[in-house]
């Protein structure tokens, strides 16, 4: 081991952006998005990640995984998540916790194939240039003059399918929730297939009869049109309609992907929720053994590297907030046309983002931390006391 191998020093920061006006899906309604950023430095080479999860995911960074990862070989990616993973069995593995690990591991291989001087997708042998992405917003909040304008943008740019919300106020709005969809189906005219997304607003019975009129309407996808904790439920609805269900984007541990792959036509991964390239890589390839589709969820431009190097990734989700965000968040965020996402520096090492100056999203209350070697006399006060 070198010493430019080592992992030296970890910081971690929480950023708010904000939304241009509050945005509502069938169950929620939110006006900011959050991002927590990874910054892991081995010696020269500095590693970037990012989660779009709570400021919560600082502190588990800061005093779980950081002193389970300093000090240690970094030309493993795989190691350093299994110990980050073991660490947190007794706080838990999923929702916070492995959207916080999910950028250190991100952080990791980016660190990883800057120091072998590759691109991250050549690394894991890139079979492609570009993804299909499918535009995806379409709020329950909008009005038909905003939806309609979203509508233009993404067949303007060239995309193949769309993806809007219903299921509004948790099941209470099917004649709007239909009309909605009936709004778009005519606009698009067949152009691009149109996806909806209920966010689990619908009892099981609703979505039955929702899935009939979508049905009908010639709709392809349809998403957690019950809760994702419904998995007989997501499974018979799949049995009964035309179009397909998806679900999956809370999935966090390979095992909650092997159950949701016995209950939907297509599993959604997430690779901020999930185990970061680690994790996603993992739940992709038992869905493949399975033959179920993969799609990647939210974060456009962390998906990109895995959909290039695993060409049965379907497509990934052009989502409006976080295409909004990345903008904001890295130089380098990536480019769509004709339908297609592709790296704007292809050539780049790594995955080819660099972190902006963010300093004026920063979340006021929690400030920056960083952690490392260089800041502590001794590496031993990062770790717990081993028993012999
Ligand atoms: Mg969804």
């Amino acid at each position: 081991m070198t010493h430019a191998a080592v992992v030296d020093e970890v910081e971690v920061r929480a950023l708010s952006f904000a939304t241009s006006a509050p945005e509502s899906d069938g169950t929620l309604t939110w006006d900011h998005t959050n991002v927590v950023t990874v910054e892991v430095r081995a010696g020269p080479e500095v590693g970037l990640g990012w989660s779009y999860t709570s400021p919560a995911a600082v502190e588990i960074i800061r005093s779980v995984l950081a002193p389970e990862v300093l000090g240690e070989d970094s030309s493993s990616p795989g190691r350093l998540w299994e110990r980050m993973h073991r660490a947190c069995r007794n706080l838990g593995t999923r929702g916070v916790a492995m959207a916080a690990i999910s950028a250190m591991d991100i952080a990791f291989w980016d660190l990883r194939s800057k120091a072998l001087r590759v691109p991250l997708a050549d690394l894991w042998g890139a079979h492609r240039d570009s993804v299909p992405v499918y535009g995806s917003g379409g709020f329950t909040s909008m009005d038909d003059g905003q939806l309609d304008e979203q509508v233009e943008a993404w067949l303007s740019a060239g995309c193949s399918a769309l993806k809007l919300k219903i299921g509004e106020n948790w099941g209470r709005n099917l004649t709007r929730d239909l009309d909605r969809v009936a709004r778009v189906m005519a606009r698009v005219r067949g152009d691009a297939q149109v996806m909806v997304d209920a966010n689990g607003g619908y009892s099981r019975s609703q979505a039955m009869h929702v899935g009939q009129d979508l049905d009908l309407l010639g709709v392809t996808w349809f998403e957690e049109p019950v809760s994702s904790e419904d998995l007989p439920g997501l499974g018979q609805l799949s049995d009964a309609l035309n179009c397909e269900v998806a679900a999956g984007e809370y999935i966090a541990e390979i095992s909650d992907a092997r159950s949701m792959c016995e209950a939907v036509d297509c599993v959604q991964l997430d690779v901020t929720r999930c185990g970061g390239y680690t994790g996603w890589r993992r739940c992709a390839a038992y869905a493949h053994a399975v033959h179920v589709p993969v799609s990647g969820h939210g974060a456009p431009a962390l998906h990109l590297p895995l959909a290039l190097a695993d060409h049965t990734v379907r497509h990934t989700e052009w989502f409006s907030d976080h295409v909004t965000v990345e903008e904001q968040l890295i130089e380098g965020a990536p480019a769509v046309r004709n339908g297609q996402m592709s790296s704007v520096r292809p050539a780049a090492l790594g995955h080819g983002y660099r972190l902006k100056d963010v300093s004026r999203f920063a979340v006021d209350d929690v400030s920056t931390q960083r952690v490392g070697m260089r800041a502590v006399t001794s590496l031993d006060a990062h770790r717990p006391p081993r028993l012999t």
